[in-house]
């Protein structure tokens, strides 16, 4: 499909994720660059390259740098979320491994224009081998004074980069979780407003960015905002990893164009290859987990993000997960409800109490012992904790209580003759399976 690489320009090439392959490649020219401007002018430059978000929202980069006070005399911080645990979704990992220094030379740029002079990179606990990969490489750009007393030799401004592991805790992906934990507190999200640009990290003005959000930012200022604009649709600039998996013959973590469609990613000989044994799609999640299910008739879309607006689902991290015909979809839906009823931080009333009663639900159907005033109880519970469409009206602290009701709703709406099987036959129609221990939320 011919697509211009540009967070994956740099993978498979020997000694890339050391600092002397990335510097032989040009690296670290485009933080020398961006601190010949003024902050305000890499902030213009970042709005013009319509570069979005690539943890989920999609919300725009520039945008959102531009929302902390430039008055305030608070310290301003600059959080990495490294904490990639959508399930389906596997990319940021691949960045940390394959080219640390592309995010790091990226952060010089991101907080020269911020004005932050800590930059925290909150990385998955689970993420062993790249954390260490990202840990030598900080160190690297520390003995070549990259990191310090002064960013890049640039007098008067330092800049200090630390990488903190999280504990495994899903919700500690969400952003104000996130700075609860960096703070050493237990990782629950806070209410918003006021939104971390305002008041964050310490109560100091702080922003939250995706590693593959700032990974894009040495290209941005190598070959300039206008051609990564173009690059991209019309709002949203560049290309995206997508991480493909499920029912294709070649599942991987691709980068391809805005206008690549589902259909292309799963059917094209580069990508996906279709499906194996001449299986049919029956269903596909489009953005991570926690997305709308689309049908076989939605996948001509593109995997922009303003694309899936009319099909009330998200492009979200970009995890599209295929489900074939032979694919039982009350099974899929209530291992997706397992996970969002395992990660809910119990905070809220109807996430901590709302989820495991889904997953309940869902597996009392999927048993064939369901009935049928359970289904109007599964969706009543799940529209309590969000109602779908549209998205974004739920009644929750953080976007866990969305991420667990949306698929609920979706499921059932778009495949509910299979749930009223379910109920009628007393048993699953695509036959039995081995049911093991499944955890205290099955
Ligand atoms: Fe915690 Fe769920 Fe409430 Fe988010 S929605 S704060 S995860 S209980």
């Amino acid at each position: 499909m011919n697509v211009e690489k540009v967070v994956t320009r740099n993978w498979g090439k020997p000694g890339q994720n050391t600092l002397q392959g990335y510097k032989q490649g040009g690296g670290y020219a485009q933080l020398k660059k961006a601190l010949e401007l003024t902050p305000d002018a890499v902030v213009a430059e970042v709005k013009k390259s319509n570069l979005r978000g690539r943890g989920g929202a999609g919300f725009p980069t520039g945008l959102k740098w531009s929302f902390v006070p430039k008055d305030n005399p608070k310290p301003k911080y600059l959080a990495i979320n490294a904490d990639e645990s959508e399930p389906g979704t596997a990319k940021d990992r691949f960045i940390l491994e394959n080219d640390p220094h592309s995010l790091l030379e990226g952060i010089g740029i991101a907080c020269w224009a911020l004005g932050a002079h800590t930059c925290y990179i909150y990385a998955r606990g689970e993420f062993k081998y790249p954390s260490a990969v990202l840990d030598k490489a900080i160190a690297e750009a520390y003995r070549d004074g990259i990191f310090g007393k002064k960013l890049m030799g640039k007098d008067g401004f330092a800049l200090d980069v630390y990488q903190v592991r999280g504990a495994g805790a899903y919700i500690c992906g969400e952003e104000t979780a996130l700075l609860e934990s960096l703070e050493g507190k237990k990782g629950w999200p806070r209410l918003k407003p006021p939104f971390p640009a305002v008041v964050g990290l310490f109560g100091c003005p702080t922003v939250v960015n995706n590693v593959e959000t700032i990974a894009s930012l040495p290209p941005i200022f190598e070959k300039g905002a206008e051609w990564f604009a173009k690059l991209g649709a019309e709002k949203s600039g560049g290309t995206r990893l997508v991480t493909l998996s499920g029912a294709v013959k070649r599942p991987g973590t691709y980068e391809v164009a805005m206008h690549t469609s589902i259909k292309d990613l799963i059917f094209d000989a580069e990508y996906g290859q279709g499906l194996p044994n001449g299986r049919k799609v029956k269903a596909v999640i489009p953005g991570g987990s926690s997305a709308p299910v689309l049908t076989a008739d939605e996948i001509d879309v593109k995997l922009e993000f303003d694309a899936f607006k009319p099909l009330q689902s998200m492009a979200g991290s970009g995890g599209v997960i295929v489900l074939d015909d032979s694919t039982c979809a009350v099974r899929s839906l209530w291992r997706v409800a397992r996970f969002y009823a395992e990660e809910s931080c119990g905070q809220c009333t109807p996430c901590r109490e709302g989820q495991p009663w889904m997953a309940r639900l869902l597996r009392k159907i999927e048993e064939g012992r369901g009935e049928t005033k359970d289904l109007e109880t599964l969706m009543g519970v799940a529209k309590s904790i969000a109602p779908w469409p549209p998205i974004g009206l739920g009644n929750t602290i953080c976007a866990l209580g969305d991420a667990g009701a949306l698929p609920v709703q979706s499921f059932v709406q778009k495949f509910k003759s299979e749930f009223e099987q379910h109920i009628a036959q007393h048993r699953c129609p695509y036959g039995d399976k081995p049911w093991g221990h499944y955890g205290d939320f099955a």
